[in-house]
């Protein structure tokens, strides 16, 4: 009997939506498939966040600039479309960081994991904590560990094994840039779960870690030379990279790779409902209607809540998941006008310093490709959960205070060539405590309620690029394992 091709329906064309297009495609083609996949988005263009602007010989980022080079899904899929030899790794003379601290940016010091010393040295050292501060961090060599049973805010964890000035000087400022978010609030589950078993496993975070890095010492020697085989070339030595031409590459890559899947830009879609007999009609701004034997939601959360049939009452919760609203804010300079050593990829600032600026980079230090001639790229982060008014305020305003910050950091008082704003409303999505539990809830009463839609996205499991990718490779097996059941 001639079997029926199955469509596929994916609902966003961010990076976690084109992922699992990709890999929908790629196990279809693999078990010998034939699937129609169709990628709804929005927006003129694909890409979501990640938005890479091209202006005067400036490769710009409106968005992410870069992705973590160790979690793998990034770097593999890089391998898959064939342009891993095209990414670029972080300025080795610039790969120091500053903190803002008292008006003054202080070296953050060395061996430093987003606030939790390895090195002795440097930690005892450094002016940016007080003597009293030091030694309260060194009692998590000897504090008993937790007893707590579930999951607690990464703020609170940090504070009780290393004491309120270490998360406040140095940890919130050093996290605010990924989640802009407030670390008392966060989820320890959901960002950084290895803290909570190197407590339980090495009784302190310190030891833990110092413990941690060895290993990874020992394995960057070991299996990285078996992986680099003749097959794949070796990447830069970064822990984080993009591409020469900007992070839009990979948008564009994915998007050259497909064969299988109608991409259908500025096409909003509206609402999804159950169709008689299983599947779900999905009903298109511009009138038209897609059948779908699966539909993957990949939209923020409250964008998803919208879509979703209005009989499924479970979908409020995706309206309670909290999301920041951020703006970056580009200065680009003629050459010889910075008149201050730009020695370090840049600067985070504390919530505590009353700053606009929440972190500044100097991206044409860390990313040589960003600038030519010796002429100067920064960008700026604006607003952070719980300070987010900023972003609504007109450019003028914005660049206005940016400048101000400019001026009583680094003295600079030079006009730029050029400055653009982004603004990425309600774009940080929160896992407050309990993100996780709430997520594995929502997902369980969606598969029993609405068999066949899938949920992805930075919302959900994880928001980094490589996550996001992860998250598309998961859910291309699971619609997969779905169809051909
Ligand atoms: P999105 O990129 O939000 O894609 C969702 C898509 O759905 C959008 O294109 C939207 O137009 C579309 N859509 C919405 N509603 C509809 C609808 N009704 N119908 C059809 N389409 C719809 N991560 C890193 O790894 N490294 C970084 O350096 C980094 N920096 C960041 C800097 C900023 C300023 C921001 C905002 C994020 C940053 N992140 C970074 C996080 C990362 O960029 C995002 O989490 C990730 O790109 C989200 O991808 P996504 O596909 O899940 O969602």
């Amino acid at each position: 009997m001639e079997q029926q091709v199955k469509t596929v329906v994916v609902i966003g064309g961010g990076i976690t939506g084109l992922s699992t297009a990709y890999y929908l495609e790629k196990s279809a083609r693999e078990k010998g498939i034939d699937l129609r996949i169709c990628l709804c988005e929005a927006d003129d263009k694909l890409g979501g966040k990640v938005q890479t602007i091209h202006r005067d010989g400036f490769v710009i980022e409106a968005g992410p600039d870069s992705f973590l080079a160790r979690k793998v899904a990034a770097v593999n899929l890089c391998r898959e479309l064939g342009i891993d030899d095209e990414l670029v790794g972080t300025n080795p003379n610039a790969r120091k960081t500053y903190i803002l601290y008292q008006d003054k940016l202080h070296r953050i010091p060395q061996g430093l994991n987003i606030g939790v010393p390895t090195q002795f040295m440097p930690f005892a050292t450094t002016s940016l904590l007080s003597f009293g501060g030091k030694l309260r961090a060194g009692l998590d060599l000897i504090k008993p560990k937790s007893e707590h049973q579930g999951d607690q805010s990464l703020g609170a964890f940090l504070e009780r094994r290393l004491g309120s000035e270490v998360v406040d000087r140095l940890a919130e400022p050093l996290l605010a840039g990924i989640y802009a978010g407030d670390l008392r609030k966060l989820s320890m589950r959901a960002t950084f779960p290895q803290y909570e078993q190197l407590e339980q496993k090495h009784g302190s975070l310190i030891r833990g870690m110092v413990a941690q890095a060895k290993q990874a010492k020992v394995q960057a020697t070991a299996p990285a030379k078996q992986e680099q085989g003749e097959a794949s070339r070796k990447l830069p030595n970064s822990v984080f990279l993009t591409f020469r031409t900007g992070l839009r590459r990979l948008i564009e890559s994915i998007e050259a790779s497909f064969q299988q899947t109608e991409v259908r830009k500025q096409t909003a879609v509206e609402k999804i409902e159950a169709r008689d007999g299983g599947g779900y009609h999905v009903r298109l701004q511009n009138g038209d209607d897609l059948e779908a034997d699966a539909v993957v939601l990949t939209t923020p959360t409250f964008e998803a809540a919208k879509l979703l049939p209005d009989s499924f009452a479970p979908k409020a919760q995706l309206t309670q998941i909290p999301y920041v609203s951020v703006a970056t804010v580009v200065f680009a300079f003629e050459q010889g006008v910075i008149d201050f050593p730009l020695d370090a990829s840049g600067f985070v600032v504390p919530k505590k310093e009353g700053r606009t600026i929440t972190a500044a980079t100097w991206t044409s230090a860390k990313w040589l490709h960003t600038a030519q001639d010796g002429r100067v790229l920064m960008r700026f982060y604006v607003g952070r959960g719980g300070d987010e008014a900023i972003v609504d305020q007109p450019d003028e305003e914005i660049i206005r205070r940016v400048q101000k910050d400019l001026q009583e950091t680094m003295g600079v008082t030079a006009e730029p060539m050029f400055s653009l704003v982004s603004r990425w409303r309600r774009s940080m999505p929160q896992y407050t405590v309990g993100h996780l539990d709430r997520v594995q809830s929502f997902v369980e009463q969606a598969k029993a309620d609405l068999p066949g839609i899938h949920f992805a996205g930075a919302g959900f499991t994880g928001l980094g690029i490589p996550d996001c990718i992860g998250q598309g490779i998961q859910t291309a097996a699971d619609v997969m394992k779905d169809l051909t059941r």
